[in-house]
């Protein structure tokens, strides 16, 4: 583990060349504190953790003093927002520091060191450059819980604050956040290129540096020319596909889908306006300033192929239209896919069968009608028993209401196919393991009785591994940044960071975070304001 000093830095992005960006310093903030400090992304960049407690921690990361080796930029793109082309944006307050060089083992990568909330640049508009300790809190909290959800996102370093005031409805703290990736790279930095035709020549730069840096198994295996950007334009639109399908599967709302906001790489980025469904409702618009709902929870898998699009269009020029249109059709068979292999791990199906989508899409109409709390509800759903009893039932009928009909239809439907899947167990079973086959080997030598409830627990067991019991609630962060903002206590974004890096164990002691909001906390609304 390395020292600060010792971070060495390979900027492979600044070779591009200066269409690409423009070099800028970062705004010195004053008096910095430490506000959070993240161990686990420390070491994915060899840092030793005790560093956070030097002072110079605060000088390179709030941008008083600079890395030797870095060469501070900000990314030129454009994108559509809210479905408007915007000719030009950029990192209006984003500095990439620079890429630390990671060596293990054969293999090597770089990691995006970046500042979010580092001051003006020449794509701030009308901004200010700066960022707030409310957004940043968020940022750094959902970053990490969404890593530890099992989905591909940036992540955070580190939260430094300060007493300067930033004005946004009402007067607020900056701060600024250490974002890591290994490319910060979207769907718009392409299209800027495509958008200017003196600068047309930085789409093939652009993808030739992008497919050699984080695609090398493409360009290792196809041919340079139209066939290899095909082959990396559908990997990317598959990734992208993949992606939306575990955001849908937690429950997750990302609020500001715009194609600037869409990485190359199919990382989860930007975390604004942000939010995780509590009473399930697939009409969700978590972002206040969507009047729309353009990116309403059910939209989220359109508006992922409408982007992609948008990035096939600004590809226009390295492959045919049949070629565009050959990756494009990747997307909705491979989402589908995704969704259903997780939902019937959410299920805890082991078995692949046609009427699958037919099964998760009537839970999901319950689920709506009785107005449930969508993590909650999958978590509890593990212990429902083959074999039905009072009291079983009863947690049932607590969670949803009263006793349905509907509920009742389904769980006929799913009982049928868990005891399908008991017979046949060890046959055409998708991700079962050796255990597993053994216990239910074992099992067939019990009574009835004994061999359904051997199911109901492996089943159970298996469905707590990917239903979470605790996803970040709004309200949960917004505890977390009241005591930051009005009592300088940082400890509720230690506590709540711990909790989520665990998501699907139990923790006992934990029970408050998995409650959804009441009162006051309910009508907690976000918005674009950062
Ligand atoms: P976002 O909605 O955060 O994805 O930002 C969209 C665009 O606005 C990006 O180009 C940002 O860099 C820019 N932006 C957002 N907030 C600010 C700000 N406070 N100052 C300057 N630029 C900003
Ligand atoms: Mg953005």
């Amino acid at each position: 583990m390395k020292r600060l000093e010792e971070l060495t830095f390979n900027n492979t992005y600044v070779k591009l060349g200066e269409a690409f960006f423009s070099r800028v310093l970062p705004t010195p903030m004053v008096d910095p504190v430490l506000i959070a400090f993240n161990p686990d992304a420390a070491r994915l960049i060899g840092l030793d953790s005790s560093e956070s407690s030097r002072p110079e921690f605060l000088q390179y990361f709030s941008g008083q003093k600079l890395f030797p080796g870095s060469d501070p930029i900000a990314m030129v793109y454009s994108g559509h927002q809210f479905g408007v082309r915007v000719p030009r944006l950029g990192d209006g307050r984003a500095i990439l520091l620079g890429e630390v060089a990671i060596e293990d083992g054969n293999r090597k990568t770089n990691w995006d060191l970046q500042l979010k909330g580092s001051g003006l640049t020449p794509y701030s508009r009308m901004g200010d450059g700066y960022a707030v300790l409310r957004s940043s809190i968020r940022e750094y909290l959902c970053g990490e819980a969404m890593h530890a959800l099992g989905i591909p996102t940036t992540r955070t370093l580190c939260i430094i604050g300060s007493e300067e005031k930033v004005f946004r409805e009402e007067t607020e703290s900056r701060a600024v956040i250490t974002r890591m990736a290994p490319s910060h790279v979207r769907f718009g930095s392409f299209e800027y290129f495509f958008q200017h035709p003196s600068q047309i020549g930085g789409v093939q730069k652009l993808a030739d540096y992008v497919i050699t840096e984080y695609y090398p198994e493409i360009e290792a295996a196809v041919e340079p020319g139209p066939e290899r950007y095909c082959a990396w334009f559908t990997e990317v639109t598959k990734r992208t596909a993949r992606l939306i399908a575990k955001w849908q599967a937690v429950g997750f709302s990302h609020g500001v889908m715009n194609t600037d906001n869409m990485s190359i790489l199919g990382l989860t980025l930007d975390y604004g306006p942000y939010g995780f469904m509590e009473e399930f409702d697939p009409a969700f618009v978590c972002n206040h300033s969507d009047e729309q709902g353009r990116y309403a929870f059910s939209q989220q898998p359109g508006i992922g192929l409408w982007n992609l699009n948008v990035l096939a269009h600004s590809l226009s020029t390295l492959m045919s239209r049949e070629q565009l249109v050959s990756a494009l059709e990747t997307y909705e068979p491979t989402f589908h896919e995704e969704y259903l292999k997780l939902f019937r791990a959410k299920l805890g199906l082991k078995q692949k069968q046609d009427g699958d989508a037919g099964l998760i899409a009537e839970l999901l109409k319950v689920m709506e009608e009785a107005h449930v709390d969508y993590s909650n509800f999958f978590r509890v759903l593990g212990r429902l028993k083959l074999e039905a009893d009072e009291a079983n039932e009863k947690i049932f009928s607590d969670l949803l209401g009263f006793p349905r009909q509907d509920w009742r239809q389904w769980t006929e439907l799913y009982r049928a196919r868990l005891r399908g899947e008991g017979e046949q167990s060890g046959q055409g079973s998708i991700n079962q393991s050796h255990d597993q086959n053994v216990t239910a080997q074992k099992a067939v030598n019990h009574s009835a009785a004994q061999n359904s409830s051997v199911q109901d627990l492996a089943r159970e067991k298996r469905m707590n591994l990917v239903n979470p019991k605790f996803v970040l609630r709004n309200h949960l962060a917004q505890r977390a940044i009241d005591a930051a903002v009005k009592n300088k206590d940082y400890s509720e974004i230690e506590r709540l960071f711990q909790v989520l890096r665990n998501p699907y164990d139990e923790q006992s002691g934990s029970e408050q975070y998995t409650l959804p909001p009441t009162g006051a906390e309910k009508n907690i609304q976000v918005s674009c304001s950062s």
